[in-house]
């Protein structure tokens, strides 16, 4: 496995993509670096996220960003139209027309044995009435949205319909390339593969001068010595040998700041990493940070922090108080629950014990320095609360 596949260790979705490298459409397995859930909650799939693409067939891989898939997109049809006798019109829907181009449908007329009257309004605000005179498409073609081309091509994505308005010819969006210039790639419905470069409207920054863009915003940071980064189709590579968390935030900033990048990959390699999760724990607890039924798991340099809290700013001050850490990631499972009430804290040099209520079970939080410790715990939990439901989360430390 190469450095980079290693950087995206989850298998995210396939896709149709047009390879490179096999001259043809093939099946790709997309990677992603953070868990997302396409079918749910597509609003909370980050835009210019990296995506590794792995053609199954050559093994060729591509970056995509998380952007440049219609179907990551919550609203995919937005920005696109539908096409004069070849969609269901609805009031309110964009639609091409043959002669009078892009207009608005403002509503339409149903009279029965008929085929519909539509009035659309035109680019110049006027209206217009016409008979909708063929309905030739089937069922599944009732609401298709399509991407006009050539105008509307800059910002095709994987997956996109389009239309072209010449050729009247409709196709799918099945590749883009960022090399110079824009490049996007179609299938057409009569089976052709072809390559549309893109006019671009304002200036297009090459990778020479992203990567120098980079460079110059990193210049006066303390550790640019240790700071390596290049520009590949628009997608900036970060390789840094950072000491701590703090770095990795700062870089992060600075990087997603430049314009025209898609996306960048980060790969931090950590000056010295040998603390554990419970040195971890115990910052938290020493800066005032109290989580309930708390659990924190160190996996490969990135922190997992998991619990309930009711201090309105716990998940800022956790990154606040973890940037000394050399840690790469810090992934915050934590929830808010308003209804924890503290029953008694124990705080001493080789215990630290809090005992709360949250809902109708108990929970024991902190570390002592025995399984003996930790039982008698559970006993001082039972007569401070007279409750049965407790949990009990101490970690023992020896
Ligand atoms: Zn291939």
């Amino acid at each position: 496995m190469s450095t980079e596949a290693s950087l995206f260790p989850i298998h995210f979705f396939d896709s149709e993509i047009f390879c490179k490298k096999c001259a043809q459409i093939r099946k790709f397995k997309i990677f992603s670096q953070e868990k997302y859930d396409k079918t749910y909650g597509k609003s909370e799939i980050p835009p210019n996220s990296p995506l590794f693409c792995r053609c199954e067939e050559c093994s060729d891989a591509a970056i995509y960003a998380t952007n440049e898939f219609a179907q990551l997109q919550e609203e995919p049809t937005l920005g696109l139209c539908k096409i004069w006798g070849m969609s269901n019109l609805e009031a309110g829907d964009m639609v091409f027309h043959p002669v009078e181009k892009l207009c608005a449908v403002d509503g339409v007329n149903r009279i029965s044995g008929s085929l519909p009257q539509i009035t659309l309004i035109n680019q110049n605000k006027e209206k217009i009435e016409i008979q909708l005179d063929v309905q030739t498409f089937g069922e599944q073609n009732a609401d298709a949205f399509y991407r006009l081309f050539p105008q509307n091509s800059k910002d095709a994505r994987i997956g996109d319909q389009i239309y072209h308005i010449k050729t009247g010819l409709t196709g799918k969006v099945v590749g883009l390339e960022f090399n110079g210039g824009q490049t996007v790639i179609i299938k057409f419905e009569n089976g052709d593969v072809e390559k549309y470069y893109c006019e671009y409207p304002i200036y297009y920054l090459t990778d020479d001068v992203l990567e120098l863009n980079a460079k110059w915003r990193c210049r006066d940071l303390p550790y640019s010595q240790n700071l390596q980064i290049y520009s590949r189709s628009k997608v900036l590579h970060v390789n840094c040998l950072a000491p701590n968390f703090n770095v990795v935030c700062e870089l992060n900033k600075i990087i997603s700041s430049i314009p025209q990048i898609r996306c960048f990959i980060m790969r931090i390699i950590l000056e010295k990493s040998n603390i554990s999760p419970i040195e971890i724990y115990k910052e938290l607890i020493r800066n005032g940070i109290y989580i309930c039924c708390c659990d924190v798991e160190l996996k490969n340099q990135d922190v997992y922090i998991t619990g309930f809290y009711s201090v309105k700013d716990t998940p800022k001050n956790i990154y606040r108080v973890l940037q000394k850490f050399p840690v790469k990631k810090v992934d915050l499972n934590i929830r808010m629950h308003s209804d924890i009430k503290t029953i008694k804290t124990i705080n001493e040099s080789d215990c630290f014990i809090k005992i709360s209520k949250m809902g109708k079970n108990v929970h024991i939080d902190g570390w002592v320095k025995s399984e003996k410790e930790k039982r008698k715990a559970k006993l001082k939990a039972f007569f401070c609360s007279f409750s049965l439901r407790i949990e009990n989360h101490l970690w023992v430390i020896s």
